[in-house]
């Protein structure tokens, strides 16, 4: 049975990875702040895993952790998740999202050393690290040139995994494109489209209010992105792969799907309002990624599309309220 310990494994994607990995028969552990909210409703929802409290600030412990559970697979998933939030705390954005990378390798290396057995690491990078690409689609071999504190923590992190990938470490980078489910938080546009779509729906009234409406993205769907994250563990070498579905809409059109889902029909046009406070003042006009090589290396593909994942979503969100109700 693997043991497999995740940093931030209250998030998104944690929660998804923990439960593939329990349902695979996995000893899951993951590491919790003090002051994580989420812990005490992830603990009871999966009581099996085993939580552990610590600081990704807090090297020590971390290093302490690492040598103590002895991870087969180390998923480091933990970080500041906001571009927005990078810019206010770059310097803490570093510690967390880039400079807590380095301590965890630094720990499975010398763990591997110690027990002679492989400690395979999985660093969660961003398409954030490509900054404002010149090239599309991006792909393993895009320039790193971040445009944000978040994606200079996140670049510097793919570098030290590649770093000591070369010292003989199972590690990969998967650099992930922007993957949603209904565990989403609204601070990201996708929920917010989804969750305020299921209100109009409901009401017939209301505005959705954003940003940059022609800005595109390539989504896909989380627990996909969790998968290619367990098959690059499992596979034969560590790498950097992009994961992504290669497909961008813009965020006008992920609205229109979703008022439309909601039952609001041609009338979505006058429920869609541009909010000039809510343009960013660095955007990344369009990122779509190239997985080609996690195609044929990890046998991953994308198994859900645009339209079902702004269905899942709305779905999700329509459900939420009549519950509510
Ligand atoms: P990101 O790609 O990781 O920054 O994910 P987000 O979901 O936060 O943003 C995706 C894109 O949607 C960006 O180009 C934003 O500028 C754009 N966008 C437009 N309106 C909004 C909005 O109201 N909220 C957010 N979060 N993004 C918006």
């Amino acid at each position: 049975m693997p043991r497999a310990l995740i940093t931030g494994i209250t998030g998104q994607d944690g929660g998804y990875l923990a439960e593939q990995l329990l349902a695979d028969g996995a000893d899951v552990h993951g590491l919790v702040h003090e002051q994580d909210e989420a812990a005490a409703a992830f603990a009871s929802s999966y009581p099996s895993v085993s939580l552990h409290v610590g600081d990704l600030a807090d090297g020590d412990r971390l290093r302490g952790l690492v040598g103590e559970i002895e991870p087969d697979e180390l998923y480091n998933l933990a970080g500041i998740s906001s571009v927005a939030f990078s810019w206010e705390h770059p310097v803490l954005t570093a510690e967390l999202s880039g400079v807590a990378a380095a301590v965890l390798f630094q720990a499975a290396f010398r763990l591997q050393e110690r027990t002679g057995r492989q400690v395979a690491c999985v660093q969660a990078s961003s398409s954030e690290i490509f900054g404002v690409a010149r090239t599309f689609p991006q792909d393993e071999s895009t320039p790193v040139r971040p445009v944000s504190p978040y994606g200079a923590a996140k670049a510097y992190a793919h570098h030290i995994a590649g770093v000591y990938r070369s010292k003989g470490l199972h590690v990969t980078s998967c650099i992930l494109f922007n993957h949603e489910s209904p565990r989403r938080p609204t601070t990201f546009v996708t929920r917010k489209i989804t969750a305020t779509a299921a209100r109009i729906g409901a009401d017939g009234s209301g505005v959705l209010r954003l940003g940059n409406l022609e800005a595109r993205r390539d989504w896909g769907w989380a627990p996909d992105y969790v998968d290619a994250m367990v098959r690059a563990a499992r596979h034969d070498v560590g790498g950097d792969f992009v994961i992504a579905t290669g497909r961008t809409h813009t965020v006008a059109e992920f609205a229109e799907a979703a008022l439309r889902h909601a039952g609001v029909g041609d009338a979505w046009r006058d429920h869609v309002e541009v909010d000039p406070e809510l343009l960013r003042p660095m955007d990344t006009a369009e990122m779509v990624g190239d997985a080609g090589k996690a195609r044929r290396e990890l046998g991953w593909e994308p198994t859900v599309d645009f339209e079902e994942i702004v269905g899942r979503m709305v779905d999700h969100d329509v459900e939420l309220l009549r519950k509510d109700a």
